[in-house]
């Protein structure tokens, strides 16, 4: 196949376009670099790769055939949407109807990468696909929730209406080599902290829960999910729930540092709980994580001491 990935130098792009590649497609990546980065594709090395430098809010040319498009491109991190307010709505809205609007013309299969934060600060735990959401529309994280609501709209009305083969994945916290290591998320910030000695820095007292899941399981379901025939939203992430003390804890020994926190305060409309609910992956694409925290957390904790290393 050939495939667009938007969002093709960001965290989940670039590893999506390795999984493509390794699979045998061609890979178009696109992105604007606002929080991609071309060091996060610079090693691939494959003649069916092609990297445009684009805003996917503009309207898209593409020469020749297209078979897919997976729909990446967006700040992804409450702090870079929080930065980038404007630029998230437009993504998740004009960049996803521009992105449509491409797979409709070329006839391609269309994959939107959505979000638990569809289900905001949710008041059914664990969150199946059938839950609607407690989403705050004017709150600081409205712009990303909103954004990536209406885009699933979008989706099923382009599904429905033009007939577009269309995907949904609800992504869950996700991590692993080619985060950001400042793009706020408790990942990145609570393994720099423990490796340059700080104390980690928990919001609020640290109760909220998280389920998080490393990037080659999450990789794994959305390439399954692409080949499967579901139009429905599909949940994809680790439902092994921890709170965030509890996960600061975890960081500190994994690292080897003596437990030192820092309580700071909770952002505005932080979820207090999320766990997916993955039956609906289970069944229909036979799909569960398979790497355990530790091992993940180990080679995630690796990748950073070696950029660090790399800067000294
Ligand atoms: N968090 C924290 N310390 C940090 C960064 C984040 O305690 O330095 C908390 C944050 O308040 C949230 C959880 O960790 O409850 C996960 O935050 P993240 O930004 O990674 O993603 P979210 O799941 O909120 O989208």
């Amino acid at each position: 196949m050939r495939i667009l990935v938007t969002g093709g130098a960001g965290f989940l792009g670039s590893h999506l376009c390795e999984r493509l590649l390794a699979e045998g497609h061609e890979v178009i990546a696109m992105d604007n670099l606002i929080t991609g980065d071309v060091a996060n594709i610079e090693q691939i090395r494959n003649d069916g790769f092609l990297f445009i430098k684009q805003d996917v809010t503009n309207y898209i040319y593409i020469d020749g055939p297209l078979d897919a498009i997976l729909h990446f491109a967006s700040p992804a991190s409450p702090v870079d949407y929080l930065e980038l307010p404007i630029q998230t709505l437009k993504v998740g809205s004009l960049g996803t109807h521009k992105a449509l609007g491409l797979a409709k013309a070329k006839k391609a299969r269309f994959l939107l990468a959505s979000t638990s934060e569809v289900y905001g600060d949710p008041l059914i735990h664990p969150q199946k696909e059938s839950y609607w959401g407690n989403v705050n529309p004017v709150g600081p994280r409205g712009v990303y929730d909103e954004a990536k609501r209406f885009a699933e709209a979008l989706t099923m009305a382009y599904h429905r209406y033009h007939g577009v083969d269309t995907r949904i994945v609800r992504i869950f916290n996700t991590y692993g080599p080619r985060m950001r290591i400042n793009d706020g998320r408790v990942v990145p910030t609570f393994i720099a902290q423990a490796l340059e000695g700080n104390p980690l820095t928990v919001f609020g007292d640290g109760t909220q829960t998280r389920s998080f899941c490393y990037v080659d399981d999450l990789i794994e379901g959305i390439y399954r999910l692409l080949m499967s025939d579901c139009h429905d939203p599909v949940n994809i992430g680790n439902p092994s729930e921890m709170t965030i003390l509890d996960f600061a804890g975890i960081i500190l020994k994994l690292v080897g540092r003596p437990e030192e926190i820092l309580f700071k305060p909770l952002p505005v409309d932080d979820p207090k709980v999320r766990q997916p609910d993955i039956s609906r992956a289970k069944e229909l694409l036979s799909w569960e994580p398979v790497i355990s925290l530790e091992t993940g957390l180990k080679r995630t904790i690796e990748y950073f001491s070696a950029r660090a290393r790399h800067r000294e």
